[in-house]
């Protein structure tokens, strides 16, 4: 099976075949066409599956004929949020972002604590579709009015059984009272514990069970 068997737009398989595959993998083929129909997904996948352009890849191929070209930033609301536990883990999901997307015109951007908030507000600003975020600081940039998330309609919960681990459980339960009921969501663990269960009950509606 082939990226264009998924049936991805030209876009994206030219970006695909930049960064050099040749094929999708075990994850990609099981959730990429799950997410193509508009499925939530619960996915068991460890990092260096290619977990994240098996939900990078479908997500842009949603958005993309609704990406507006204006240059005006009310018209780029933030319409994914892909949440990620880790500073270093977020900046790599936004760098694959940036690579699946290069041939699009949508905007990504990375918001995670430990700096000056001034220079992701001025970004923020800038109207941006993809925000790749941790928790917290996503959190503080909620409650300074400087990110709207009312009209997010992807949402990627990445890694969250670290996501349990460090503690962000009750800031997730939090971001999740502010986003739209209507949207698809994404949840994606190394492993099912109970904690994560609960969670997934309440962030996914009725979602296709992956695991490779
Ligand atoms: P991930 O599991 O998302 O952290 O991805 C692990 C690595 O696999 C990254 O360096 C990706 O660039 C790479 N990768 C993802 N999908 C593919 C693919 N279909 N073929 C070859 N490499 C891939």
């Amino acid at each position: 099976m082939s990226f264009a068997e998924l049936g991805l737009i030209p876009e994206l398989l030219q970006a695909v075949a930049d960064a050099g595959y040749t094929e999708p993998t075990p994850i990609q083929r099981q959730a990429i066409p799950v997410v193509l129909a508009g499925g939530d997904v619960m996915g068991g996948a460890q990092t260096g599956t290619g977990k994240t352009a098996s939900f990078t890849l479908p997500l842009l191929h949603r958005m993309a004929p609704y990406a507006s070209t204006s240059t005006s930033p009310a018209k780029h609301p933030v319409r994914a949020l892909i949440l990620a536990p880790t500073r270093e883990l977020a900046m790599q999901v936004q760098e694959s972002v940036v690579t699946y997307s290069r041939h699009l015109p949508l905007r990504s951007t990375c918001i995670y604590g430990g700096v000056d908030m001034n220079a992701q507000i001025a970004e923020l600003r800038r109207g941006i579709e993809i925000v790749v975020a941790t928790p917290g600081r996503l959190l503080d940039h909620v409650q300074q009015k400087t990110i709207n998330l009312g009209q997010v309609e992807f949402l990627v919960l990445d890694e969250a059984d670290r996501m349990l681990d460090m503690g962000f459980i009750p800031d997730i339960r939090r971001i999740l009272g502010l986003l739209p009921a209507k949207r698809q969501s994404l949840l994606f663990s190394a492993t099912f514990s109970e904690e994560i269960k609960k969670l997934a009950d309440t962030m996914l509606r009725a979602p296709q069970l992956i695991e490779v």
